[in-house]
Order: structure tokens, then sequence, then C-alpha cells
């Protein structure tokens, strides 16, 4: 057996009271869009759909435990993995938002960053999170 105690994973995926599952549905048919929380914390109301970015209402928690997520819910646990999730973030809004200024851009961070003080959680796709 090898002593390799120092996988990566902070906490690991399988424990904490963060562990919840909440899907959203869109109004087009579209498979829910699951979220796993890693982290507790709000999240919104509505979300936009993965499949088809349409607005998708939240099931509020009330759905199977054991979806397959999309998305990951969590809280930079410091200001290092903020800093290392802000720049998804700022690309994301420059992609859908082409037309932000840079000032809307750090407005928009700002404001970010004011959520998750606030008890609010980032949601990222499974696969940007490491
Ligand atoms: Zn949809």
């Amino acid at each position: 057996m090898s002593n390799e105690t120092n996988h990566k994973a902070p906490l690991s995926l399988g424990e904490g009271l963060g562990e919840r599952i909440n899907a959203y549905t869109c109004a087009n048919g579209c498979p829910n869009t699951v979220v796993k929380h890693r982290d507790p914390g709000v999240t919104p109301m509505y979300i936009e759909c993965f499949t088809c970015n349409t607005m998708a209402a939240s099931h509020f928690y009330k759905v199977p435990q054991d979806l397959e997520p999309h998305l990951i819910a969590f809280k930079p646990k410091d200001k290092a993995e903020w800093k290392m999730y802000r720049r998804y973030v700022a690309d994301c809004w420059q992609l859908s938002r082409p037309d932000w200024t840079m000032k809307e851009l750090w407005e928009a961070m700002a404001a970010c960053e004011q959520h998750i003080q606030k008890g609010g959680v980032l949601m990222v796709p499974k696969d940007k999170l490491k």
C-alpha cells in the first residue's frame, strides 16, 4: 500500500454538510440542471439551464440525492482559491456579456465577492473545480 496521503480533494467530495443535490428545470424539456454542493450556502432560485441557457427553476433540493451533477456549488475557502476561480468567473462573463466594459466587469466581480461574503456560493461546471 502506498503512503500517499496528500491527494488534493479538500475535505473530499463525499462528506460534510454541504453535500446536497439540487436540480433546476427549464420550460423547454431539457434534462434537469443538477447542482451538487461542495459547501453549504445560498444558491439562486433561478439559474440558466445548462443545456439551453433559458431560465430554469429550483426544485429546492426535493430531488433524488444521487443525481449526477453538472455544476458544483462551492465557497472559496480562502483568498488563493477565490483567486483561482475569479479568473474563470471573469472569463464566463466576458464570453456571455461581450458588450460589458472593463468597469462593468469589475463591478460584477465585486458584487460576486460580496455575494460570497454574505453566504452565497459560486457554481461552476464540475470539470472546472479542481
Ligand atoms: Zn433548457
